[in-house]
């Protein structure tokens, strides 16, 4: 079963883009599909705008809910069974777990805001779920659609040569991960750990446990707090 994403947005060139390259353009097509849907192509009137300025005054342009309704609808038919994501910094801040959920499921319809946002209508009449990939703002939602798929793609079967990289890594275990070297043994006068090259596999995964813990703790007290509480 294959991924589908359909992608909303005013700037389709921004598609796949850096999708397109490495693992993920490899896989497309493949573990995934990617379609754009041109906003502007279901504007009205003689300039089809897709956007106009905001009731009550201020800055700035909103975008359509007239229009945005017609673009979800041709991407997202009833009956669709692929959640309806807005990409918006007043979202629910992207994890790891909703990442692996969306990766299980049959894709995503994906909305990308421009200016200052959608009008607000639109959200609830198209059941559209909030998502942010962080406490900063972006001009649009095409790169935080980016980021999203980017993550969901390389858990998909098959996109990952090494089927284990996917749950080993910072976050899926609830910690950051721990330090990683290779060759050169010295480098500018800098040794790999002893214990790594020890060939002692249980004493390294003491280690690596130990040190993930180490730097969860110090840089990320949230996350840490969070896991203590857990086994608590
Ligand atoms: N006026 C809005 C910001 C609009 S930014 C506000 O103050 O909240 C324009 C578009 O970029 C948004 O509609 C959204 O689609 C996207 N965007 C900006 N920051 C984002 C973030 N952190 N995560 C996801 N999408 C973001």
């Amino acid at each position: 079963m294959m991924f589908r994403a359909s992608v909303l947005t005013l700037y389709p060139d921004m598609f796949p883009g850096p999708l397109g390259t490495s693992l993920a353009g490899r896989a497309l097509g493949e573990a995934w599909s990617l379609d754009t849907v041109f906003i502007r192509d279901f504007a009205t009137g003689r300039h089809r705008t897709a956007d106009d300025t905001p009731a009550g005054g201020g800055p700035g342009m909103v975008m359509k809910a007239d229009v945005l309704a017609r673009a979800i609808d041709a991407a997202s038919p009833e009956g669709d069974p692929r959640p309806r994501l807005l990409m918006s910094p007043r979202g629910e801040p992207l994890t790891q777990a909703y990442v692996r959920e969306l990766s299980a499921g049959p894709g995503a319809v994906i909305l990308c805001g421009r200016f200052e946002g959608v009008d607000e209508r639109i959200i609830a009449a198209r059941n559209l779920k909030e998502v942010s990939i962080g406490d900063y703002v972006l001009s649009g939602g095409e790169m935080a659609a980016l980021v999203l798929l980017d993550a969901v793609v390389r858990l998909l079967p098959g996109v990952m040569g090494h089927d284990q990289s996917g749950t080993e890594e910072s976050f899926e275990t609830g910690l950051l991960e721990y330090p990683h070297y290779t060759r050169p043994q010295v480098f500018e006068g800098m040794e790999i750990p002893a214990v790594l090259v020890s060939g002692d596999h249980a004493r390294i995964a003491r280690w690596r446990r130990a040190e993930a813990e180490r730097i969860t703790r110090e840089r990320r007290p949230d996350l840490w707090d969070r896991l203590s509480g857990k086994k608590a």
